[in-house]
């Protein structure tokens, strides 16, 4: 995540550079379950209202948390499908917060209402983020379900009325780029306390649907709105706080921002954004899912590094030897392309591998998500580019780069998007495939990079 207010505040208010801090642990995100109500266009867990078996058992969650205090973790964050459908939500969020950890609650807000909001506030977590992609049509369209933005916003006001820090988070697309100013506008009016814009990820469903990505011109559009509105904020001394995620080359994007308006802060910014780093998948991040498979991060779903129902996190998480983790650990990653020949490699850290890996096979290729010109990052005589290529039933077969798979799918023997499903028996949805319309068809699985 970056914290673009945090860093704007640096113009103003600087404070003195440092080396990279590291937590003990890295921040968690785990999905207690990945039944949903809701089957939005990009989730990257592919959920569904369906149960899916194989769940971590309310036991199996308490005794991983636990592992993830004595660790080091400083923050959890409770997710999904729909947390708010786990029968001991309440349960789960009292014992992180009885043990000390910042715990966050990601929701698409639909199920906050009268009945629920005080035991939700009772639990105390630090942070409700509710996903909004657009006003009214838009984001009923994106989460395929009528209804749903009233639903949302239903559940944003009431945790905001019942003293809970409440964001929005936003997915930035072509098809929805339109409704930010709105959703900006309506942070404002709602007094809401932060805005998370998230790219594209290429995970689950927002792999599908990757040819919706934002192109570069719409992105840039956005970041300066972002840029504008948050320093705006910031120069107000309003307590608003915006962040994104899913492209750490917004780092690069604040820079030159700064350098046009504040040249004499830009060295200062860029040793801050230096020490702060980029990309923390596999370092400050991590991922367990709802069948207990440890990851990276919420987008690296195709690579499991072990199951906490037979290995502690903090065992999975120290474990050296996989090859992914080993290259997402190492400084500066060994990433190729143009972001080997990038200028700010040290402040973006090669950014979101899963784009590059989706697209290529290679997970240290570039990023083709990186929407800075070469010459906005110093990179004499760029070659072509990864461009966006939409999902294809071909990315699907024996991988064009990376051969075949050494072992079965660590999720659910095979490929999460198009295999047979564990309980259906076909795609959770539609019962076959969206893009193909056949039958489901089996995974010849990638390497594990
Ligand atoms: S080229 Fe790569 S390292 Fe440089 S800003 Fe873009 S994504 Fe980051």
């Amino acid at each position: 995540m970056f914290r673009l207010t945090q860093f704007l505040k640096e113009i103003p208010y600087p404070t003195p550079p440092g080396p990279r801090r590291r937590p003990p642990g890295p921040v968690v995100i785990m999905n207690l379950i990945r039944r949903c109500n809701l089957a939005c266009q990009h989730c990257y867990s592919i959920s569904a209202d369906i149960d899916f078996p194989g769940e971590l058992t309310t036991a199996q969650i308490l005794r991983t948390i636990e592992d993830l205090r004595a660790f080091g973790v400083p923050a959890l964050i409770l997710s999904g499908g729909e947390p708010l459908l786990h029968p001991d939500l309440i349960a789960i969020g009292t014992r992180a917060k009885e043990l000390g950890l910042y715990v966050g609650l990601s929701t698409n807000g639909t199920l906050i209402d009268e009945a629920r909001i005080a035991s939700l506030a009772r639990v105390g977590f630090d942070y409700v983020g509710v996903s909004l992609d657009g006003i009214e049509g838009t984001h009923d369209r994106f989460r395929r379900k009528a209804g749903a933005y009233q639903a949302s916003l239903r559940g944003v006001r009431l945790a905001r009325d019942a003293g809970m820090k409440v964001g929005l988070r936003f997915t930035l697309t072509q098809d929805n780029a339109h409704d930010l100013p709105a959703l900006l506008g309506l942070m404002e009016a709602e007094r809401i306390d932060k805005f998370y814009l998230s790219h594209l990820n290429y995970g689950g469903r927002g792999n599908i649907n990757r040819k919706t990505d934002a192109v570069f011109r719409t992105t840039r559009r956005a970041m300066d709105l972002l840029l504008d509105t948050a320093w705006g904020h910031v120069m107000a001394g309003r307590a608003r706080e915006f962040v994104t995620g899913n492209n750490d080359a917004d780092a690069v994007y604040l820079l030159h921002w700064v350098r046009a308006r504040f040249p004499r802060r830009e060295a200062h910014l860029r040793a801050k954004l230096a020490q702060w780093g980029g990309n923390a998948s596999g370092m400050d991040v991590a991922n367990i899912d709802n069948l207990g498979n440890v990851h990276p991060d919420t987008f690296w779903w195709d690579v499991s590094l072990g199951n906490v129902k037979e290995r502690p996190f903090s065992a999975i998480w120290r474990d050296p030897r996989h090859a992914l983790m080993q290259g997402l650990r190492t400084s500066p990653r060994p990433v190729t392309g143009r972001c080997r020949g990038c200028a700010y490699l040290d402040v973006c850290g090669g950014n979101t591998r899963v784009r590059a890996w989706q697209l290529t096979g290679d997970p240290w290729a570039e990023d083709p998500g990186c929407y800075l010109d070469d010459d906005e990052l110093g990179i004499q005589g760029g070659g072509p580019r990864v461009t966006l290529s939409p999902y294809h039933r071909s990315v699907m077969g024996t991988h064009p780069v990376m051969g075949t798979h050494p072992i079965t799918h660590p999720v659910m023997g095979t490929h999460p998007v198009m295999g047979t499903h564990p309980s259906t028996g076909t795609y959770p949805i539609t019962g076959t495939h969206p893009i193909t319309q056949g039958a489901p068809q089996a995974l010849s699985p990638k390497v594990v990079p």
